[in-house]
């Protein structure tokens, strides 16, 4: 069953770095996605060294580099004085620590590197609207089901179908994701329109009382990401539905002017509710692994999500390559992952809580101990999840 190619559900950042990472090994893949064009919405997304490590070993470390944004620090601002809590510089010294740079960069860019080298490789067969609807293994093969399509038989499947993953409904059984009450609304708007006092070459996070800001340059800094979140205990998961601007202000009415004003720039403005799920420690069933989202969805807050991906994909394609028994490989995998993955979603959660959305004494505790860490200190608290690259649990 060697020669069957495995099966991987999803050609979002995750499905299309597992297909890459599987190719380095001389593994052919299967990419089934759902939509009738494989693409990306049109926001920014931040990378870690973590993930600049990925991109080397899937083939496509220059590509990548040649597209990102490289912000030359993360800055925090206390949205409710509009002073500076803290300033992480990014350069030299930050990129000797961690060998890789700090870096932001359009989805639709990173996605169309990872995009481009798949349809450059022969071992990677890209199918849009497959939409996959469940399997069926019987210890030498898998069958996966597809809306209205015949079956299709692999050596394995890779469910890298997202935070609703039909994979993971069928592995793990554990319903709709936690919906966590905290509404981002994201908008994407010219460098001009941005105010020119916040023009900063960083990714600057504005924390107020349960809300918080983010903006940082795009696309050579023709472009500002903008993603504003509100922690307003909304019980319904929604995604990508357009809003007024005056909704999205509403919940910014008792921050400073300065970072507020941020939002009358944005345009065509879209909701996300956003949902996590609690770790798990197994999300392997025989011949079929989750990867991604589908295996470990988190909140935003440590903008590592599709970094995790893409450290799956790496780790996924080093097990395959080194243990000829499927099985093997995947539980390997799975226990290589499972803890750093599970990190990560709980501290998003606990970041999201202390640093991000806190008020009164809360706020007070953070600005008094995150102003006092040097960069080194900083270097120190970060170095578990920007020195990863994947391999390393
Ligand atoms: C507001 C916000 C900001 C974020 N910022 C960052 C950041 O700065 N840095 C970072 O690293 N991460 C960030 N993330 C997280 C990141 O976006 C996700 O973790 C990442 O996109 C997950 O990739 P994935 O491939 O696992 O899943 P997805 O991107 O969800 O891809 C899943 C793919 O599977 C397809 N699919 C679904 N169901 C099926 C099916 N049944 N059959 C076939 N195909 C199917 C979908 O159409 C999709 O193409 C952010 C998330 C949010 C919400």
């Amino acid at each position: 069953m060697r020669s069957l190619p495995v099966i991987i559900a999803g050609g979002g950042i995750g499905g299309l770095a597992a297909a890459l990472a599987l190719a380095r090994k001389g593994v052919g893949s299967i990419v089934l996605e759902r939509s009738a064009e494989l693409g990306e919405i049109g926001a920014g997304i931040q990378i870690g060294p973590n993930a600049f490590h990925c991109f080397d070993s899937l083939g496509v470390g220059d590509e990548a580099r040649a597209k990102a944004v490289y912000i030359d620090s993360l800055r925090l601002m206390d949205a409710v004085n509009g002073e500076a809590i803290a300033v992480i510089p990014l350069e030299e010294a930050f990129r000797k620590r961690f060998r890789n740079p700090y870096a932001v960069v359009h989805r639709a860019d990173l996605h169309g590197v990872l995009l481009d080298a798949c349809r450059a490789s022969d071992s990677i067969d890209l199918r849009t609207s497959h939409a996959v609807t469940g399997y069926d293994q019987d210890g030498s093969s898998v069958r996966v089901r597809c809306e209205g399509r015949d079956s299709l038989a692999g050596r394995a499947l890779i469910g890298a179908d997202g935070l609703r993953s039909v994979i993971r409904q069928q592995l793990v059984g554990d319903g709709e994701p936690r919906v966590s009450g905290h509404t981002t609304y994201r908008s994407v708007i010219p460098t001009e329109q941005m105010p020119e006092d916040l023009r900063w070459n960083a990714a600057t996070l504005w924390a107020g009382p349960k809300c918080h800001i983010v903006h940082y340059p795009l696309k050579g800094w023709q472009l500002f990401n903008l993603v504003v979140t509100y922690h307003n205990d909304v019980k319904e998961a929604v995604a990508g539905k357009p809003v007024a601007r005056s909704e999205v202000e509403r919940g910014f009415e008792h921050i400073t002017p300065r970072a507020r004003q941020i939002i009358e720039h944005g345009k065509d403005w879209k909701l996300w509710v956003l949902c996590d799920r609690d770790p798990i420690l197994d999300w392997v069933d025989g011949r079929v692994a989750l990867l991604g989202d589908a295996a470990h969805p988190m909140l935003q807050y440590f903008a590592q999500g599709a970094c995790m991906a893409m450290e799956d994909a790496v780790c996924l394609g080093h097990m395959i390559g080194h243990h000829d028994d499927i099985e093997t490989a995947l539980d390997r995998y799975m226990r290589q992952r499972r803890v750093r993955t599970a990190r990560v979603q709980l501290d998003s959660r606990l970041i999201g809580e202390y640093i991000y959305h806190p008020s009164g004494a809360a706020a007070e505790v953070r600005n008094h101990v995150m102003s006092r860490l040097t960069p080194d200190e900083w270097y120190d608290r970060l170095a578990w999840l920007y020195g990863g690259t994947g391999l390393d649990a």
